[in-house]
């Protein structure tokens, strides 16, 4: 009996163990020394001098927001795109009665010039600080999608907020007013503008 009561209070302690570090990320490595950053870790990404990571880190969920698909970064972008998240997206989705649940990541860690365009100076992408987004989900159902909302109604208005919101703590953000590689998605960029952020 005295055995039996043992190994019940064991099962109920690794119950209570098991669940004081459940997180909706099981099996995901924890990044960047950040408790709300998970995915995988990758490393040094070389990308012979033009680009490349030195700690790259590909992220499935950030801030309780899931990435579909994952995006790869540097720990310095990640922070702050967990720092908008919980922060300033939080305010600019206020009275869409939604919560942010995932955002539909067009873009991340690329080689390339800007806009892929020959001859352009390097992309942000190029090296971990950049992501673009094209869709954003709420977890009352509601999608915000870039292509489709910019410019029409409460969607609209709400994805306007969203851009905005993440003019200061990015430094570069650019939605589909900015020219017309950015009609799909809204780019947000770590790079040092010194004096101020630009937003377009
Ligand atoms: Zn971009």
């Amino acid at each position: 009996m005295r055995l039996m009561t043992s190994l019940l209070m064991i099962a109920v302690l690794t119950a209570c163990i098991g669940r004081s570090s459940y997180s909706p990320t099981a099996g995901l490595a924890r990044l960047c020394n950040d408790a709300r950053i998970y995915g995988a870790q990758v490393g040094e990404v070389d990308g012979n001098g033009a680009c490349g990571i030195g700690r790259a880190v590909t992220i499935s969920e950030i801030a309780g927001v899931q990435l579909n698909p994952s995006a790869t970064l540097n720990c310095r972008s990640a922070r702050t795109l967990a720092d908008w998240i919980e922060n300033d997206a939080k305010r600019a989705l206020r009275g869409t009665g939604g919560r942010l649940e995932s955002m539909r990541v067009f873009a991340s860690y690329a080689c390339r010039s800007r806009n892929s365009q020959p001859g352009a100076r390097m992309s942000e992408h190029a090296l971990g600080n950049a992501i673009d987004i094209g869709e954003f989900v709420l977890n009352n159902g509601t999608v915000l999608n870039v292509e489709r909302d910019w410019g029409n109604g409460n969607a609209g208005a709400a994805l306007e907020r969203l851009h905005a919101s993440a003019c200061g703590p990015f430094g570069t953000v650019l939605g589909p007013l900015s020219d017309r590689f950015h009609y799909n998605h809204i780019h947000f960029d770590t790079a040092d503008n010194r004096s101020s952020s630009y937003c377009r």
